[in-house]
């Protein structure tokens, strides 16, 4: 019996392990055909303030004065995301990769001011959202629904919501849906990467022969 019950385990088990990766792999195919569909993969990625090639603080104009996963007494957390400014309002926003608006804030919104949040769709099916905060007063130019462009602007630099001076809050969330804030909770634990590294490991660099670059920044994302 302990041989035929050991045999039956060998042979099985392989088995069932091959039916669930099968079905698990057209299962993943099938929702990725069906997101496709929807929503542009964004392959590659751009940093949303001055310089899209250039991080901020390295040869970008705009410098980082609220650091990635900082703790922040005054509000009892980390800082989620990076706060991005050049000292002034009015910069454009642009979207760091393709993608479609997911979430849209007015007002003062819990800290967020005017806010948008745009869902991208990676190479290997998981979706990742960006969110662009604290935007100058009436400047958004995209609603939720719409499809934006690697690089489109959706509205500019400002200082609404819980903010004390011109800046850009971007975070970068894991997950179709920006999260909920989780006080206290250390970022990279709760699906917050460090927004500058996640884009510089995607960066769509620019041809250096090509003086306009953005036609090669579209062509790269729809290889
Ligand atoms: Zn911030």
């Amino acid at each position: 019996m302990r041989t035929k019950s050991s045999l039956w385990h060998f042979v099985s088990l392989p088995s069932l392990r091959f039916q669930i990766a099968f079905f698990g792999l057209v299962g993943s195919l099938l929702s990725i055909a069906h997101s496709a569909s929807a929503l542009e993969v964004a392959r590659v990625f751009v940093f949303p303030v001055g310089n899209e090639w250039k991080a901020p603080g390295e040869g970008n104009e705009y410098v980082v004065i609220g650091g990635y996963c900082v703790w922040d007494a005054a509000q009892g957390g980390y800082h989620t995301g990076v706060d991005l400014s050049n000292g002034q309002e009015g910069g454009a926003v642009k979207a760091i990769a393709v993608g479609d608006v997911v979430r849209k804030t007015t007002g003062y919104s819990g800290g967020w001011g005017n806010s948008i949040v745009i869902r991208h769709l990676l190479p290997n099916g998981e979706y990742w959202c960006s969110r662009y905060a604290h935007l100058q007063d009436n400047s958004i130019t995209v609603n939720v629904g719409d499809l934006v462009q690697i690089g489109q602007t959706i509205g500019l630099v400002g200082s609404t919501g819980l903010s004390s001076q011109p800046h850009l809050h971007l975070q970068i969330t894991e997950g179709p849906e920006d999260p909920a804030y989780i006080p206290n909770a250390p970022c990279a634990m709760y699906g917050y990467p460090d927004p500058l590294k996640f884009i510089r490991d995607r960066l769509a660099a620019p041809l250096a022969t090509e003086p306009s670059t953005w036609g090669h920044v579209k062509s790269l994302y729809r290889q």
